[in-house]
């Protein structure tokens, strides 16, 4: 079957593109190379554990973003977190952190992904290998498998910035030197869990350190429960750069060791130790690109990065995306 647009990856980015030009009459489908949705907006489960090791919370400054939501926030999928939150520098005394609202997925980060996905057909388990040009200027894409889709006229492409070049470099030179121009850091994410509550007179911490950039306690947020008591840690870029290769569990008992000595409690042993690399976490530099569709090529990008480093922006990305190619050549 033909169907009119592809959008890579199942993010925020990608599905709000996607539902977009869904509502708008377009056929759409979402290629998602791991098995959930939102991406980098996600949520680890084990039976007794959940942890948001990805996007911690998000802002909603723009009133269309707050439009948007409303119907989440009436489905409970959404709610407004209010940790007490500090700053905490590295000989571990604390100060006031920045005021802002903040909004979190309920009961997990990745109950956004799944409401954003709804109905959409969405291929999980997927990886996107290729774009291919075919005579008549429709694209097929070729998978990690070997598999080549059926075609499409126009292709929204929502990875990380580097993953993006990869993808792009035969199909839009234009588009893929876009990019490489962005720079993409890492973030080691530790998930930590205790059988009972540490004492601390936070829930979570902006942290100036040499290590450690943010700490988080999952029971602060709405709907998570309080045992085992779970914490997110997040190694600083720099940290997180010089040790991406480094095997997990070294990574997390070093940044634990640096939670317990910022925070200034005794070490105890916890009931659950992991650590998830993200090799692109955060954009390096926050701007907005000068462009980010290729009219001839009938490609569009996406994604966070392409509009600063938040989730708010990987939600504007997409919408914007989903509005050129609406404009430009929906309905080819
Ligand atoms: C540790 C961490 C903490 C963060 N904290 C915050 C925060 O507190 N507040 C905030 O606002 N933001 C935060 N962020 C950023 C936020 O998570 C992102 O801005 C947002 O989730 C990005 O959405 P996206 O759709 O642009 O990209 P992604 O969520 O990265 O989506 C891209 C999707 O494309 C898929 N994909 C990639 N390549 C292919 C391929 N070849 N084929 C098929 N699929 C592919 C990926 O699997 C992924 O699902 C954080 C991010 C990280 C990693």
């Amino acid at each position: 079957m033909r169907r009119q647009v592809a959008v890579i990856g199942a993010g925020v980015a990608g599905l709000v593109a996607a539902r977009s030009l869904a509502d708008e009459g377009l056929d759409v489908e979402v290629f998602e190379k791991s098995r959930g949705f939102g991406g980098r907006a996600a949520t680890r489960r084990t039976k007794r554990l959940q942890f948001d090791h990805g996007a911690q919370y998000f802002t909603a400054r723009s009133p269309r973003f707050q439009d948007a939501l409303a119907p989440l926030f009436e489905r409970g999928l959404v709610e407004a977190w209010s940790p007490r939150i500090v700053r905490l520098a590295s000989d571990g005394t604390r100060g006031p952190a920045p005021d802002s609202d903040r909004f979190v997925g309920v009961p997990g980060m990745s109950s956004l992904g799944r409401a954003l996905a709804g109905d959409l057909p969405v291929a999980r388990s997927v990886q996107v290998e290729q774009l291919h040009r075919e005579r008549n200027g429709e694209w097929t894409l070729l998978t990690a498998e070997g598999d080549r889709t059926d075609p499409f006229e126009a292709v929204i492409v929502t990875c990380p910035a580097p993953q993006a070049a990869d993808l792009l470099d035969s199909a839009s030179r234009g588009l893929a030197a876009v990019c490489r121009s962005a720079v993409m850091l890492p973030c080691w994410a530790v998930m930590v869990a205790f059988e009972s509550p540490l004492e601390f007179d936070f829930d979570a911490a902006f942290v100036t350190d040499g290590m450690l950039a943010w700490v988080s306690r999952e029971a602060s947020k709405p709907g998570r429960s309080a045992r085992p008591e779970c914490w997110t840690l997040q190694g600083s870029p720099e940290w997180s750069a010089a040790r991406l290769e480094d095997e997990p569990g070294r990574v997390a008992r070093a940044l634990l060791g640096r939670f317990f000595e910022l925070g200034r409690v005794p070490p105890r042993d916890p009931v659950h130790l992991d650590a998830h690399r993200w090799r692109y976490a955060r954009s390096a530099e926050p701007r907005t690109v000068a462009t980010a569709v290729d009219a001839d090529a009938r490609i569009a990008i996406a994604g966070d990065w392409t509009v600063g480093d938040r989730l708010e922006g990987a939600w504007q990305s997409g919408i914007e995306a989903a509005e050129s190619v609406a404009s430009q050549f929906g309905g080819g």
